[in-house]
């Protein structure tokens, strides 16, 4: 089993970013959870499965389907994804659909494995909780609201998605309402977790307050 550091908190407190460059400086592989959970909303979706849809539908409609995060991009059986998956409607459905414990069943394992024989950075929701209780080290991120759909906004923006402020707004809002009150898995922070609050950090800050906790500096672990 490698080590692993796992990464929770709510969308746009800059979780996949600080993750996958402490990943890079340390030499471990970063698995992006959400991309997971956005490629399987996606399967669902083109399969013309909906939020009232029964489990038994959608687990036959998973039945058989491989999700991959390798290399920093996502795969859907042998299609990349990586684009496909950052709309605001992926990750509305993303949101949706990962409530439903057959979702949460089918995606568990797969990252679980990761960790056998690398070491890695997991981000998402419940990384601290659920799927690494026994993390080698654990954070949460957290932002203010506005500070979160901002860079929301942002990041959409740069993917040449079309919206406004208002809609990064109301996105964060939904999502962490829905990820927060959900009755497994729910988004929280681990009683040892190290809390970060990002609001008023730049990328460099968060990158060397977790490096600094981690204490191995700047130096990849062997
Ligand atoms: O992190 P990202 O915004 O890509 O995640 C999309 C959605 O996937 C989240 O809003 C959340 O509902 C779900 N998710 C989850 N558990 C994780 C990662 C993501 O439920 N570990």
């Amino acid at each position: 089993m490698g080590k692993v550091i796992a990464i929770d908190g709510p969308s746009g407190a800059g979780k996949s970013t600080v993750s996958k460059l402490i990943a890079e400086r340390l030499g471990f592989e970063f698995l992006d959870t959400g991309a997971l959970y956005r490629a399987a909303a996606l399967h669902l979706r083109r399969m013309n499965m909906l939020d009232e849809s029964p489990d038994a539908d959608i687990s036959r409609v998973l039945d058989g389907v491989v999700i991959n995060f390798k290399n920093g991009k996502v795969f859907l059986n042998d299609e990349d994804v990586s684009e496909a998956i950052r709309t605001t409607e992926a990750g509305h459905y993303a949101s949706v659909f990962s409530a439903r414990k057959v979702v949460r069943d089918f995606l568990l394992h797969s990252q679980q494995d990761m960790a056998i024989n690398n070491n890695i950075v997991a981000e998402g929701r419940d990384m601290t909780t659920v799927v690494f209780p026994n993390a080698w080290k654990k954070f949460f991120l957290d932002a203010s609201e506005e500070g979160r759909a901002k860079r929301r906004y942002l990041q959409l923006k740069e993917k040449g998605v079309n919206v406004t402020m208002e809609e990064a707004l109301r996105d964060v809002r939904e999502r962490d309402e829905r990820d927060s009150s959900r009755d497994i898995a729910p988004l929280r922070r681990a009683d040892d977790a190290s809390y970060i609050d990002t609001t008023h950090l730049g990328l460099e800050e968060v990158i060397n307050k977790i490096l600094e906790a981690i204490g191995g500096g700047c130096q990849p672990i062997a």
